[in-house]
């Protein structure tokens, strides 16, 4: 099963809503630092038959293509939610308008070549627009419609705008299942520049598989190879929309959005790196449990002050607030860049104690400073993972603490050679004799709900075993379907971060 037919399975479960052809999906206005100018900015997102790409699949975070239509809107329906959006801006003097389609605007399939001229013909015509964006695939982009796109806006700025998300072929591809490459994009911004229009990159910060280093390196990465093609890259943080794939892991605990200390990071570093280059990132759903975040107490006002730095690309802006979380998440860039992408700190809405403190290890053999390390950030559960392994046979139990409590619930297959632990309802754990386990010498003796674990070097301990389904730590060895869904989502990672290129 490939990462695409997992999404496709996923979307063909969501329903599109019936809603009236002549109304836009949405429209808002904003504000928008436009290549030096603070201007005002009419969004419209068109409803329009759709991304083809989303249709068949698509990107996993992607939720956009709920938006489309349920049906083909003709050409004057697009004139009328183009109208409707229109009256947004009814008391601007001077806006740009940014064209959204949740999809490409230069797909024919989904806006005509008619409803294409027709649209640009009326933006051109009035004069309180002052600059048109049209988001598109680059693989749209052609000599022809780029030609038509600068004939038509009559020597108004016009810009392309593309999901690139990264410039990581592999992640791209393993991560986002997005369907294009970093040279269909580059060709693409090259034919639009030919006939004078303008670039827009937006990344991805933070796709499924990756952890918040490899995302944050990857944002600066792409920064670096996107800027000689682009005018202005925005930077999409990932959140979890309904009906995709991204959705799935976040259910069963597998992903968690970014820090939004990242992204002030990366804004940091780049914009000093990149004085020239337009750098924006409009955090939305920011503090919220599907969005990106920081602790309760400054989500929101660092959200606000992303907003600010976007319009006035003033780097000082982003030094303006701190907060002691930020040293939880310089933790959770050390710590996670070593795990499989799970979650591993988290914190009970209205309470700033951590509440997951498990860690899933990804190395054969765990070595000395790898334990120090982990007892150093304060970890009392973790979980040793092999690469390349089913999930269900790879897994070391340590414990630190004096009572741990262990959540399983079903049928777990644990330790490298032969340990076997059948979990049944309620809380009932049994072994079939003496197990011996880990990679040294622990041993395990078992009775039937409790059990003394004793190894040696580490620790001597007793732990006490419970059964409970709502495990955050285990919740994907609740039973095999769920275990090999792990081991995809294994699979994947290992191929978005470790394969050769
Ligand atoms: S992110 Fe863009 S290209 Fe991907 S499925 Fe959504 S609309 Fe289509
Ligand atoms: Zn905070």
């Amino acid at each position: 099963m490939t990462l695409n037919d997992d999404v496709l399975s996923i979307r063909l479960k969501q329903r599109i809503k019936p809603e009236p052809f002549d109304r836009p999906a949405a429209c808002w206005l904003g504000k928008d630092n436009i290549r030096g100018e603070i201007m005002d900015v009419l969004t419209v997102i068109f409803r329009t038959s759709g991304c083809f790409w989303g249709k068949q699949g698509g990107c996993t975070m992607c939720g956009y293509v709920y938006d489309s239509a349920a049906g083909e809107p003709t050409v004057d329906d697009l004139m009328s939610q183009l109208e409707n959006a229109l009256l947004r801006a009814e008391k601007k003097e001077r806006f740009m308008v940014k064209i959204f389609t949740s999809g490409s605007f230069l797909d024919e399939k989904e806006i005509s070549r008619e409803a294409r001229e027709k649209i640009l013909g009326r933006l051109a015509a009035d004069e309180r627009v002052a600059c048109i964006l049209a988001e598109t695939r680059p693989e749209f982009v052609t000599d022809e419609n780029a030609a038509d796109c600068a004939r038509l806006a009559a020597g108004k700025p016009m810009e392309f705008a593309y999901g690139l998300e990264t410039t990581s072929d592999r992640i791209r591809l393993a991560s986002i299942n997005k369907g294009f490459s970093f040279a269909q994009f580059r060709k693409a911004c090259g034919t639009a520049r030919s006939h004078g229009l303008f670039n827009k990159g937006y990344l991805m910060l933070k796709p499924p598989f990756l952890s918040e280093k490899e995302a944050m390196d990857d944002i600066l990465r792409s920064i670096d190879e996107a800027e000689p093609y682009v005018e202005t890259i925005s930077v999409n943080l990932c959140n979890v929309q309904s009906g995709t794939y991204v959705e799935r892991l976040w259910e069963r605990g597998e992903f968690r959005p970014p820090w939004l200390w990242t992204i002030v990071e990366i804004l940091k570093k780049a914009k000093t790196k990149h004085p020239g280059l337009y750098l924006m990132s409009d955090p939305v759903g920011a503090g919220a449990k599907r969005g990106p975040r920081n602790c309760r107490l400054c989500s929101h006002d660092v959200a606000d002050m992303l907003r600010d730095f976007s319009v006035t690309q003033d780097i000082t802006v982003l030094d303006r607030i701190d907060c002691d979380c930020r040293k939880l998440w310089e933790k959770e860039l050390l710590l996670d860049d070593m795990t499989f992408g799970s979650p591993i700190l988290d914190r009970w809405p209205g309470n700033d104690q951590p509440f997951r403190q498990h860690i899933l290890w990804k190395t054969d053999h765990p070595g000395k400073q790898d334990i120090l390390k982990i007892l150093k950030n304060g970890f009392s559960r973790v979980t040793f993972l092999r690469k390349n392994r089913p999930v269900s046979d790879l897994f070391f139990l340590f414990f630190t603490e004096r009572i741990s409590v262990f959540f399983t619930q079903g049928l777990s297959v644990f330790s490298h050679k032969a340990s076997v632990f059948f979990h049944t309802r309620p809380q009932c754990f049994f072994t079939q004799g003496l197990s011996v386990f880990s990679h040294k010498a622990s041993v395990f003796f078992h009775t039937k709900d409790f059990s003394v674990f004793h190894t040696k070097g580490f620790s001597i301990r007793v732990s006490v075993f419970f059964s409970h389904e709502r495990s955050p730590c285990f919740s994907h060895m609740t039973n095999l379907r769920t275990a090999s869904a792990a081991t995809r989502i294994t699979e994947n990672r290992i191929r978005a971060i470790s394969a050769p290129p």
